[in-house]
């Protein structure tokens, strides 16, 4: 009789091959510069990007929250009942976004499974973008809808593909990025919402990436866009610019009464922790007190993608096949070749003291570098990134 298990270690052996395995790295710190292993590295690996993760503010009214109402939420909320920061923090979201009424998931990634499968089954239709998160994927996979995937930010390929197959099905999601995670580009939502509108098509956006850092007020990119009231679902995310942990969905009151009543992912599992919701609470009112942090996070992001793009004949000649991908966002992301030179580029940096993310398949379709800027990184500090880009050996 063979072992059951042995196959997961035949597994690992072919993704050590294909340069395809990962491991996790202890980081003692938050912030632009970080400790890692002893040595002080550039951080350009976070999606903290307003730098609130480590504000003393977000750690006060955690504090406070635990103190008042303990660790943990103790139960699903429709059976244990939640605390008034929930129903506060779902109030915040709602007025941040312009919507009549929001949700507070677990996480983000859940936020995404439990909606797309409570709005859409086996009669229905997904249209897709190529590169969305996993998490939209995953969420369209547990829905059994038919799932047809078009190609990336490619409106014309879309509206064919509804053209064709919309008919056939009872109802329709358009499922999208907003903030492309591991590319930076946008969606182009309002040639989106139009089709949407055309084929009778139900849209959702996840503004995982775009919550605090786009828009005038910070709403993100359906205010990037000034598609603000339009009907759509929003998801996001408490973790990245907000600095704290959970999801969310933001739309109209029908859609979260309903979400209440069906989204699995929301009912089946315990309440976001009264010490996340204290910190994203707070993190809301920063996000909509201090304006000049999306500010200089936008010039920090023109002055990335700008000194990238000058230095990048240099880095090219070195390593050919190096391609900056278009980005309109804190996310700016370096196309390397193969998986091995991504590896190795990535060693280099990290010799030379910075810290960015190595990304390879099956994450992405091509191997590439992800820088992320913070509000909070110098000028000087994009700049030692760059020297240290052209300094790397081939
Ligand atoms: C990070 C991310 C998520 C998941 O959010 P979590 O709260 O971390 O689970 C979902 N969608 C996109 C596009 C993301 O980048």
């Amino acid at each position: 009789m063979g072992n059951p298990y042995d196959w997961i270690a035949r597994s690992l052996d072919t993704l050590h091959k294909a340069h395809w395995h990962r491991a996790v790295q202890a980081i003692d710190n938050t912030g632009p510069v970080i400790t890692l292993a002893g040595q002080q590295l550039l951080n350009f690996a976070s999606n903290d990007y307003l730098g609130l993760a480590g504000d003393p503010r977000l750690a006060a009214a955690a504090i406070a929250a635990v103190k008042t109402y303990g660790t943990s939420s103790t139960g699903s909320r429709l059976l244990s009942g939640h605390r008034p920061l929930h129903q506060t923090l779902e109030h915040a979201i709602a007025q941040l976004k312009q919507t009549e009424d929001a949700l507070v998931f677990s996480s983000g990634y859940l936020a995404n499974l439990g909606t797309i499968a409570a709005l859409v089954g086996s009669k229905d239709l997904i249209l897709s973008d190529q590169y969305n998160h996993s998490s939209l994927r995953n969420g369209a996979t547990l829905s059994g809808a038919t799932i047809t995937e078009y190609r990336h930010c490619d409106m014309a390929d879309l509206k064919q593909k509804l053209a064709t197959q919309r008919d056939r099905y009872r109802r329709c999601l358009l499922l999208t990025d907003s903030v492309f995670s591991m590319d930076g580009d946008l969606c182009p939502l309002p040639t989106l919402l139009a089709l949407a509108e055309q084929y009778e098509c139900m849209v959702l956006v996840d503004e995982a990436h775009a919550t605090g850092v786009l828009g005038k007020t910070g709403a993100g990119c359906v205010e990037h866009w000034h598609c603000t009231g339009r009907s759509l679902v929003q998801i996001g995310t408490l973790s990245k610019a907000l600095g704290s942990l959970g999801g969310y969905v933001a739309g109209s009151a029908a859609l979260i009464d309903y979400l209440r009543n069906r989204a699995a992912t929301w009912i089946y599992t315990t309440g976001l922790s009264p010490a996340d919701a204290a910190a994203a609470l707070t993190a809301i009112a920063i996000v909509q007190a201090e304006p000049e942090r999306r500010q200089r996070l936008q010039k920090n992001s023109d002055y990335l993608r700008q000194q990238l793009a000058d230095g990048l004949g240099h880095i090219a000649a070195q390593h050919i096949g190096v391609k900056q991908l278009p980005s309109c966002s804190p996310i700016v992301c370096l196309q390397v070749q193969d998986a091995a030179t991504v590896l190795h580029i990535g060693k280099q940096l990290k010799q030379a003291g910075i810290f960015a993310a190595v990304v390879r398949p099956p994450t992405v379709p091509t191997s590439r570098l992800r820088f992320t800027v913070m509000a909070n990184h110098t000028s000087k500090q994009i700049e030692t990134l760059i020297t240290a880009l052209t300094q790397i050996e081939g």
